[in-house]
């Protein structure tokens, strides 16, 4: 598994301060990675992913068993953690309080694959302003049967919409079958706001080239075309961090890529973590992400 050795992941929980149990347990069946080869991958990457994942909301997809095994996802801490993983009390609409987790450092990307975490979801909030989102994202989801050069092709054509809006994106390939299409939000504006300007987007997609996409979750009406999730823009709902490991064949990670190497990706989840790790040691396709200052008005009215 590359440089992603047992016994990096070992030095990085015991620099940590995290007692890393069953660290030789193979969570990836089909490629030997195990609990500490895990760890050692969230070493490599962690200054690329805390950035995007450091102080937002978290849903947790735990894989006690590994991969291919029972798996949950989990959104409150009902205890067993260690402390690196905290939590936050947010207040919900109706009045009710919820706790959830958020993590800040490599310690908490520690501590939630020390509790089995394959996968990291994230809110488009940050912890200190949960009612303004800080990105939108548009989840490209493919029919069966349509390839990945359908899936590029509709990420370029949101990228060019969203820059009529004013709005830089960012391509990320999501380790499973599709492109997340996403563009970074000075949080300014609330939800409801975010979400109707995201609905409108795919909308107005799908009512230009109706046999290409959709903008429905119906499965009836997404036969032979991609689907345009736009319901990632939801208070919260969640996707996939940047650089997070995937609980699915293969042992794909979340992987931020520019527009230009876009055109040459082969599928959603060619990148390994063993990969991904190397990627992390090159210029960073989306250097200038939290540089930008852009938001959106009001949505369109149409
Ligand atoms: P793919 O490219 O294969 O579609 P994906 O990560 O985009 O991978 P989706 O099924 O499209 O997978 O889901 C998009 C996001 O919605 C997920 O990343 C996840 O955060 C969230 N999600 C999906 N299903 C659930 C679920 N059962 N519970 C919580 N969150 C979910
Ligand atoms: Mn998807
Ligand atoms: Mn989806």
């Amino acid at each position: 598994f590359g440089l992603l050795t047992d016994e990096a992941g070992m030095a990085a929980a015991e620099a940590a301060g995290i007692k890393l149990t069953s660290p030789d347990r193979v969570i990836y069946p089909g490629q030997g990675v195990t609990k500490a080869n895990l760890v050692a991958y969230y070493a490599a990457v962690a200054d690329r992913m805390l950035p995007y994942t450091a102080n937002r909301p978290l849903s947790l997809l735990r894989c006690p068993q590994g991969r291919a095994k029972y798996c949950f996802f989990q959104k409150h801490d009902t205890g067993g953690f260690p402390d690196a993983m905290k939590s936050l009390l947010v207040t919900e609409k109706d009045g009710g309080e919820e706790d959830y987790f958020y993590i800040d450092n490599l310690p908490g990307l520690i501590a939630g694959t020390q509790m089995n975490v394959l996968e990291w979801h994230l809110w488009g909030a940050r912890t200190k302003d949960i009612e303004k989102p800080e990105r939108i994202i548009f989840d490209i989801d493919p029919d069966e049967g349509l390839g990945f050069a359908e899936v590029r092709a509709a990420a370029s054509d949101i990228r060019d919409v969203l820059d009529a809006s004013g709005l830089k994106s960012y391509p990320l390939v999501s380790g499973g079958k599709g492109v997340h299409v996403i563009a970074p939000l000075t949080p300014r504006v609330e939800w409801p706001t975010v979400k109707a300007f995201c609905k409108s987007l795919a909308q107005r997609m799908a009512d230009d080239q109706p046999d290409r996409y959709v903008a429905t979750m119906s499965k009836a009406k997404r036969k032979g075309k991609l689907f345009i999730d736009y319901l990632r823009n939801e208070r919260g709902s969640t996707a996939i961090a940047p650089w997070s490991s995937r609980s699915r064949e293969g042992a794909p990670a979340a992987v931020p890529v520019s527009w230009d190497e876009l055109k040459t990706v082969k599928a959603a989840n060619q990148f390994s973590l063993a990969m991904a790790a190397e990627r992390a040691k090159a210029p960073d396709p989306w250097a200038d992400y939290f540089e930008l200052d852009q938001s959106i008005g009001n949505p369109p009215t149409n």
